[in-house]
């Protein structure tokens, strides 16, 4: 089933609003079966939006809309799928009488302009909305469907859980596609590229290589018949990529570092305590994100400057020595921190975020060092140069060094820089 997606509002065209809806489709449909071939924003202009419904009954077996339901006259979705279809419309008498019902709850008389929310042509269906006004289209003819939904997420997210998916589920779509997400830290996109080289480059199953702050992540898309068939097609590729990337892997499908590392200290029963700086505090929202995570992590410190440091019970004549930057101080931090709060481990971070340099550091040097009771071991980073991205890296480079050794790893078994 080839697909397409139509985001139809001007101020999605002005920049004014950013498109949330085409990405929460396109990351449903796979999962169907479905192709998605194109994503598209419209704006409501009655020529444009026409012309993309003509264009897109030509070459998709569905169109999926979302925007243009509402009752004012820039909402011209229903107007212009009649148009593309060559239908009249007509005013669906249940639908206006649930308008009405709506609007009597609310303790007004509807207004005359909502009577287009009730209108119909006879190739669709109403689709229900509790969320909202508008009723969605389902729309089926000629060989192809056209889906109109909400423009609100949150009314279109429950138009789509309730209603779209099942639908679509009981159909026969042709096809299942399955993705595994394999997730890995420690080294640069052109060494991944080069170490899974023997799997790039096939259709099916496709492999790709993502760079993102947690590390690159490598998705394995397979499409077959059935789901069966198409899980045997991603099974070698996984392990055959996961032998390939071994040590560096350190999570799969949706996990995240610090759900990784939750997971970890809650099974082990071991507790967890931070002491960082250049991160901001990031590191220990990251950890905090985790529902439960009071299990495990007892506290952290963010002192943003020497005196800090000092007040926190780092050695004076270590940050003298050696530097705020420095593999000493974020040893000192991650041992301070640990033996403070009484934990099992205990990280420390210190690093340059930026603009300008620390003691003739320069920008993304960072330490991050793990303290496990026994030893302290120290990782040096070279991150990019930007503010954000280092506070982002460093911490999730943090929680994937402790995950790895809680799975009895050890430190230091990449870099990625
Ligand atoms: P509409 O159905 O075109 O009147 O859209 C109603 C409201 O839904 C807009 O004002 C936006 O707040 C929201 N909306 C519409 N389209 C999108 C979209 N593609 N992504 C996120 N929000 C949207
Ligand atoms: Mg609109």
């Amino acid at each position: 089933m080839k697909a397409e997606l139509l985001a139809i509002g001007t101020e999605l065209l002005m920049g004014e609003l950013a498109d949330t809806n085409s990405p929460f489709l396109a990351s449903r449909l796979p999962p169907l079966g479905i192709d998605l071939q194109w994503a598209t924003l419209v704006g409501d202009d009655p020529e444009q939006l026409t012309g993309a419904f003509v264009r897109g009954l030509e070459r998709s077996d569905v169109i999926f809309t979302t925007g243009g339901l509402g009752p004012t006259q820039d909402d011209l979705t229903r107007d212009c799928i009649a148009r593309a279809l060559g239908e009249e419309t007509v005013v669906d008498p249940a639908l206006v009488q649930r308008l009405e019902d709506i609007f009597r709850s609310r303790g007004t008389d509807m207004p005359p302009r909502n009577i287009k929310q009730a209108q119909l042509i006879p190739s669709a269906e109403a689709i229900p909305n509790p969320r909202g006004t508008a009723p969605g289209w389902w729309v089926e003819t000629k060989g192809r469907i056209i889906v109109a939904m909400p423009g609100p997420p949150v009314e279109m997210q429950g138009m789509w859980q309730d209603e779209v998916a099942p639908r679509l589920l009981k159909r026969d779509r042709g096809q299942v596609i399955v993705t595994r997400n394999i997730k890995t830290n420690g080294l640069s996109e052109a060494l991944v590229d080069e170490l899974i080289s023997p799997w790039l480059g096939r259709e099916n199953p496709y492999l790709g290589i993502y760079a993102k702050p947690d590390g690159i992540h490598l998705r394995i898309i397979a499409k077959a018949t059935d789901p069966e068939n198409a899980w045997a097609m991603v099974r070698p590729v996984e392990t055959g990529v996961v032998e390939a990337m071994r040590p560096h892997v350190w999570g799969f499908d949706d996990e995240t570092p610090e759900q990784v590392v939750g997971s970890l200290l809650a099974a082990q029963q071991k507790t967890l305590a931070v002491m960082e700086t250049c991160t901001g505090g990031q590191l220990a929202s990251s950890i905090t994100d985790v529902p439960g995570a009071s299990a495990y992590f007892k506290g952290s410190v963010t002192p943003y400057s020497k005196e800090a440091k000092v007040a926190a019970g780092v050695d004076a004549s270590i940050i003298e020595h050696h530097g705020e930057v420095s593999e000493e101080t974020a040893r000192a931090m991650a041992q301070t921190v640990r033996m403070t709060l009484g934990t099992d481990y205990g990280l420390g971070i210190t690093g340059v975020a930026g603009p300008t340099e620390i003691e003739g550091h320069p920008v993304g040097l960072v330490f991050v060092a793990l303290d496990d009771g026994n030893q302290v071991q120290v990782q040096q980073h070279r991150l990019p140069p930007r503010r954000v991205t280092i506070k982002r890296r460093a911490a999730a480079a943090a929680l994937i060094e402790l995950a790895r050794v809680l799975k009895g790893g050890a430190m230091n078994a990449g870099r990625d820089d």
